[in-house]
């Protein structure tokens, strides 16, 4: 259908800031580990081929992704809940509309999101002007998404990391942590992270990036930032995700982390690896005295409890 300017824009309030059920979906959401209480709440999208930040390897659950668009007051980051590739049936059954689709039939894919964080729109639009002098909110029926900037990780980083004003603040002192901890045998035999996790990661690395924005593992000297994640310090879901849970590590320290095999020493911030010579672990530093923040402290007593 053509649409006047001023039904677009009604339009893609519409599509964004409804909530919409996704009862049509309910079934197939469960059935991908969305837990409930978020099945019937959020927002389902037709998708051409390429259009979410996504490190051009396709959306994935825990994606962030951004809409670009001047008309609405609010600018929210979404997180992506579920795909399905080939099915953009299931976007048409939820949104029970396809003015949105431009042109008729293009759309390729099905991506449900949730609301995720809301962004206060000067500080949004100054940010992403960082990262492209020219970028300006403009009414995009396709969306604009962070992969069009640069490197969608690490606009995200910047959007998510700095603070409003100041300095980021210290680790906090008191740590809310969920009470019904896991005895490591079961923690062991569950998957400990999730396998995208991008705003926890953003928080991570900009906290503890240096000011050449070079970042390392913690416990050895990788800095290639495809090899690098966000490791929780708290297990995933049983605090907060702010930076001060985590530690940037290589895959295979992150994996040791995880399993217990790599210790953290709560008060003097050494490393101790459990059942390895230092060189069979692979460590090359003798502690994290090298990261740019310390992470809570009570944090890693947690840790360190809970492998002992
Ligand atoms: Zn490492």
């Amino acid at each position: 259908m053509s649409a006047q300017a001023g039904d677009a824009l009604t339009n893609a309030s519409f599509a964004l800031d409804v909530v919409r059920s996704l009862e049509p979906i309910r079934g197939r959401l469960l059935a991908d580990g969305v837990p409930l209480e978020l099945s019937t709440v959020g927002h389902a999208w037709g998708f051409k081929d390429r259009t979410v930040f996504s490190d051009r390897r396709g959306p994935q659950p825990g994606d962030v992704a951004l809409r670009v668009e001047p008309g609405a007051v609010l600018r929210r980051l979404y997180r992506v809940l579920a795909t399905y590739p080939g099915e953009p049936e299931i976007a048409y059954a939820v949104n029970q509309r396809s003015w949105i689709e431009q042109p008729a039939g293009s759309f390729r894919n099905t991506v449900v999101f949730e609301p995720f964080i809301e962004i206060p729109p000067r500080p949004y639009v100054e940010t992403l002007q960082r990262f492209n002098a020219d970028f300006e909110a403009g009414f995009n029926f396709r969306g604009k998404f962070l992969d069009e900037l640069g490197r969608g990780e690490r606009v995200l980083e910047v959007l998510l990391g700095s603070p409003l004003v100041g300095e980021l603040p210290p680790a906090p002192s008191n740590v809310a942590i969920a009470e019904d901890r896991r005895s490591r045998r079961v923690r062991t035999t569950q998957q400990l992270t999730r396998p995208s996790n991008a705003a926890f990661r953003a928080k991570v690395f900009h906290a503890q990036r240096d000011a050449e924005g070079r970042i390392a593992c913690s416990a050895c000297d990788v800095t290639d930032e495809d090899l690098l994640e966000a490791a929780h310090i708290i297990d995933e879901g049983y605090a907060d995700d702010e930076w001060w849970n985590g530690l940037p590590m290589c895959r295979n320290h992150h994996r040791l982390f995880d399993l217990g095999k790599l210790r953290l020493h709560p008060e003097t911030g050494a490393w101790t690896a459990r059942r390895y010579s230092g060189a069979d672990s692979h460590i090359t530093k003798p502690d994290v005295g090298s990261l740019l923040r310390a992470p809570s402290a009570a944090a890693l007593q947690w840790k360190w409890d809970s492998d002992a």
